[in-house]
Order: C-alpha cells, then structure tokens, then sequence
C-alpha cells in the first residue's frame, strides 16, 4: 500500500510540474566590442554557447542582424512606405539614409564547433548550413567576427536622434533567432516586436573614456569607471587606454537582450527600491531635469506597487535611460523619450515601459504571435499603477480603456487577436488590438472571475510562467485552475473572433400583483455571464450574477446572488422577483461597467423611461 502511495505521489508532482513548463533553449553570449565614435562603426567578437534542450536534431541556424533594415530598399523601409497607414516616424526615411548613415551588420566569419559554417545574409537574416548538426540535449560554440555600422535613428535603435543622445544600441548585434515548440522564428525585421532565447551575456565594450553607458545587465568593473556606479563615497581610477578608450564590462544573467546606450552627457543617480531593485536614472543635461527628479521616488513608488500585485521583479537592477525615440522595453532596462514634456508624460512612459519588464522581460511571450499579451498586459497593469500613483484613485482605472475599446468597435472592422504582428494590414488596428484589446481581454476576465481570484491569477501566472515564454492557452490554464471555471469560449471568442458584444434589459413587466419578470436579451453574438443590479424605490439595490452554462462554474463575491445559469445559445432570459413591478426603480447590466458592451444605452431600465 505504502509504496503504491509513492509512485502515485511521484506521477501527480510530474504531472504538476509539467503543466507549467516545456522544453527550451538557452545561450551564453560572450562578446568583445571596439567601438569607434569617429566612424560610428563597431568590431565584434562573439562567442554563443547554444544548448539545444528540444528533442530535435537541428541542421540549421538563423541569426537576425536586424541593423540591415536601416537601408534603402530593406524589407522595413518598403513596409514602411506602402502599408495604408504609414508611420510618420519612419515613412520615407530609410530610403532616403545616404551609405554612411545606413546601418549595418557584416558577418567577417563563423565557426562552428572550430568548423567553418557555410552561410549567407538574406536582408535581417543570416542562414547558416550548420557544420554538424546540434543533437538533442547538447551543445554547440558559434565563434563569429562581425562589423557593425549604427544607423542615423529612424526607429529606437541608432544614433543622434531628436533628443541628441549619441548612441541607443538595441538590437545591435548579430542574435540567434529562437527554436522554440514552434520552430524557428526568424521573423524578418520589419520594426516591430522581438522573441528572443533565454540566457545570459557577458560583454565587454571599448569606447571613448569620456562616453558613459547604461543598459542592461550588472557593471562587473564599476572601480575601473566610476561614473556613479559606485556606492557614494567610494571613487574610481577611471582606466584608460593608449587609445583614450575604457572597457565597460557587464554580465546580464537570465535575460533574451542586451541593450545599450552611451553619451558624454549622460546624468546618472541612483536611487534604492526598499525590498526592491537598485534605479538608475540617466538623462542628459539639457532635459528637465527637475522632472526627472521628480520622476525618481513615483517610480519607486510604482515599482512598490507593482512587485505587490503583478509579481516580485527578480533582478537587482533597472534603469530608466533617455534614449531619444519613443519608449521601447529591454531586459532590465528601457529607453525613454525625457526632454520635453510633462511629468506627468515622463511617468507614464517610464511605468509602461518598465512594466513590460513583467510582461516582455521576464515571462516573454513569443510578441510577434501574441503582441496582445506583452502591449495589452503591459497597459492594463500601467492604467491600474498610474491609477495608484493619483492622489485621489478611481474605482474604475480601466473605465477610459473599456470606454475607447467600445468607441473603436462601433467605428472600425478589427482583424482577430491571432494576426501575427508583423502582418496586420494597418498600424491602426495592430496598435488597437495589440494595447487596447489585450488590456480588455484582462479587464473582461476580471468581470467574469472576480477581483479577488483575477489578482491571484495575475500573481500566479507571473510566477509560474517567469522565463519560460508562455502562451496565450498558459495564461488562460492559470485563470482556469485558479477560478474553477471552464474559460476556454472567453479565449477562443476574444481571440480567435471579433463577434461583439450586446445585451439589453428587454422588458420589466408585471407578471402577478405581487412578481414581476425582467426579460434580457442577447443582441450581440459574443455572450458572456451578466451581472445586474437591480434598485427598488427605497433605494436598496440587489446584486445579481447570472452565469454561461459553458462556464462549469460562476463568480463567487459577496453581496452577489448567483442565478441560474444561461445556455449561451438562448438569446432571452427571464428573471421573475418576488416584488411588485412598482418597487422596481431600476435594472441595470454590468453596473460596473467592466464589459466593452458596444451599446450600453440599452443596457438599463428606469421608471422615467416606462413613462
Ligand atoms: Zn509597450
């Protein structure tokens, strides 16, 4: 008996651990950069330990070099000039970069294993022919030279942009694409998301000694550089060259990027998360800097508020650069417009952008496929911190989204949740899906399950799911075992359609002298349980929840009767009160208004309007 207890244990724990995991891969990066800030070029040295943990045998490899884009002709610089709705940050732009404001990323050699490889460069992509093929379970060096050329900024990555910062180095060398359950991903770049493979950089950049660098990963020589990496009071013997270059050496463990940004103007302080990451600020000194000042104690502030409700950041790190073009997230880092605008402005890139290190840093979902995710997420969790930071706090942060989502369905066709980034046919409805519907889908999940288990679904999912690229199904599983609910109609109906949804209070009418009915409707084809409130002229109200039948389950919250549930294909349902019609004053659908109701007009009755 006792030993068949045992293996029974032993099943169930696998079972348990496997439900939140998969096989994937990971890299070691070690590379030696030469920087040279007269011709804006770079040498590279890189080593990339691969462990192929998938159970296939792999004959071929992708690398993205993704500084081709930035020149005339590329694949982005044609789908930034022909999609319909042109962002008027890049437009014509890339077309129009002489040679040697181009970027570009050039393959001098690469081994294998101290093989010889046989590859070729197909715009952002390098194939390679592998010399061996990489077994299941092992391992292969990838020994690379490569010369890099930092394109004028267009988008994010480059130099002397707008805001005069030198250089923002993202996506600035040559990176193995991700081999996932999926296959290879070796997206062309077009300038949009990224997916990258787990593991850690070692990298070590020489530079003019009078440039100072952040980004990601942790400094390894602070005494060797000193410009405020080191704890007040200590100082450094800044080390420089014949050259009059310094070596910054930085170590990023656990991360899928490696960025960078360098200025000889750079501003840096430094400020203590308690039970949190170490912030660094660095901005130039020509912004405002009483904003950035002041952007300093609200951003450990939303950190605070973030490690309570969305998951603990598990680095020790983070840093809030100026790095001139928009906001972008990376590992550890993000990379801010600061010069202009409002502090209020500032704060709200920063908690964004910050926040994707939650959604884009730690768990990393595959954003090409699942940009909703990552951009949706990431802007539910910002309006609920943004919220936090106010001096007086809405009971309804995300009301303005659910409002503008509702706005949006009622104007415009919308292509489904499951269109890959790259491929949506406009901006528009891309940057709608990605940011609005993606934090609707949250807010709506909310409605469905319930504050208190939603919260605990954010929490775990983050948990359970950190560096390991979960999927859409992953999420929904947690919110699935969390609530008890079957949520699979929810998933399939917000991501796989664009059905709407529409209910109504029917009609309130006597039934007997002493009941009256209230008959809904179903007029959208997108059907989800009601919640409805239903005030009498003493003015108490009466809360009810009225669940699908699909769901296998219904949302528990005090103060909440729980009515029979509606089989999804009815289009009417009928509650009969014990009251008089008279004593009804009101009947209303989702008064908290969290549902993207497309008409929410018809979604009360009041006696003024029986009259
Ligand atoms: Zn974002």
């Amino acid at each position: 008996m006792k030993k068949r207890f045992v293996v029974l244990f032993t099943v169930l724990s696998v079972t348990a651990f496997a439900q939140y995991d998969r096989w994937q891969q990971r890299v070691e990066y070690e590379m030696d950069i030469d920087f040279d800030v007269t011709k804006h070029q770079f040498t590279g040295n890189q080593k990339l330990t691969y462990y192929n943990n998938s159970p296939d045998t792999i004959y071929k490899a992708y690398y993205h070099l993704y500084f081709n884009a930035f020149q005339p002709n590329s694949m982005m610089d044609v789908r930034s000039r022909t999609i319909k709705d042109p962002d008027k940050r890049v437009g014509d732009r890339i077309s129009e970069l002489k040679p040697e404001e181009q970027g570009f990323q050039q393959i001098k050699s690469l081994k294998q294993n101290g093989k010889d490889t046989k590859y070729s460069v197909e715009g952002t992509i390098l194939e390679v022919d592998l010399a061996e093929p990489i077994l299941p379970n092992s391992t292969a060096v990838f020994e690379m030279n490569f010369l890099g050329q930092v394109p004028q900024q267009i988008r994010r990555s480059g130099r002397n942009n707008a805001e005069g910062v030198a250089y923002s180095m993202t996506q600035w060398y040559p990176k193995m694409a991700e081999y996932d359950v999926d296959g290879w991903h070796p997206n062309p770049y077009i300038g949009r998301e990224f997916y990258g493979i787990w593991g850690s950089f070692d990298v070590n950049i020489s530079i003019d000694s009078s440039y100072l660098i952040a980004g990601t990963g942790y400094l390894q020589n602070a005494e060797d550089i000193g410009m405020g990496y080191l704890p007040e009071g200590e100082s450094a013997v800044q080390k420089v060259d014949d050259r009059g270059k310094q070596t910054w050496h930085f170590y990023a463990p656990n991360v899928h990027d490696f960025a960078w940004a360098a200025d000889p103007d750079y501003i840096h302080d430094v400020v203590q998360v308690p039970d949190g990451p170490t912030l660094h600020f660095v901005y130039k000194s020509d912004v405002n800097i009483e904003n950035w000042k002041a952007l300093q104690p609200k951003t450990v502030e939303a950190v605070q508020y973030i490690n309570k409700h969305f998951g603990k950041y598990p680095f020790e790190q983070f840093s809030v650069i100026q790095g001139g073009d928009g906001g972008m997230e990376y590992p550890m880092a993000t990379l801010i417009v600061g010069k202009d605008g409002s502090l209020p402005g500032l704060i709200s890139v920063t908690v964004h952008e910050m926040l994707h290190n939650w959604y884009q840093g730690v768990l990393a979902t595959n954003e090409s496929l699942y940009p909703w995710m990552d951009e949706g997420f990431t802007s539910y969790a910002q309006d609920r911190t943004l919220n936090h930071l106010k001096a007086e706090p809405s009971d309804d942060p995300l009301g303005p989204t659910i409002s503008q989502f509702i706005r949006i369905e009622n104007a415009l066709d919308l292509e489904p949740l499951t269109v890959h980034a790259d491929h949506y046919l406009t901006n528009q409805t891309y940057g709608i899906n990605s940011y609005v519907k993606g934090a609707v889908f949250l807010h709506q999940l909310n409605y469905i399950i319930g504050d208190k288990v939603f919260d605990k679904v954010m929490l775990t999912y983050f948990d359970k799911w950190k560096f390991k690229h979960p999927t859409g199904h992953d999420f929904l599983r947690v919110a699935e075992r969390e609530s008890g609910m079957v949520l699979d109609w929810y998933y399939e109906y917000m991501v796989n359609t664009t059905h709407k949804i529409d209910y109504t209070v029917k009609s309130v009418e006597k039934e007997s002298r002493k009941t009256t009915t209230i008959i809904l409707e179903r007029k959208g084809n997108f059907p989800m349980p009601i919640d409805i409130a239903v005030t009498y002229e003493d003015g108490t109200v009466e809360n009810y929840t009225i669940p699908l039948r699909i769901m296998r389950g219904e949302k528990k919250e005090e103060g909440l009767t729980v009515l029979e549930d509606w089989p999804w294909v009815n289009t009417e349902y009928s509650i009969e009160l014990p009251v008089k019609v008279k004593n009804i004053t009101k009947v209303e659908i989702d008064p908290k208004g969290y549902m993207a109701d497309i008409n929410r007009e018809n979604n009360s009755y009041t006696t003024e309007e029986k009259e």
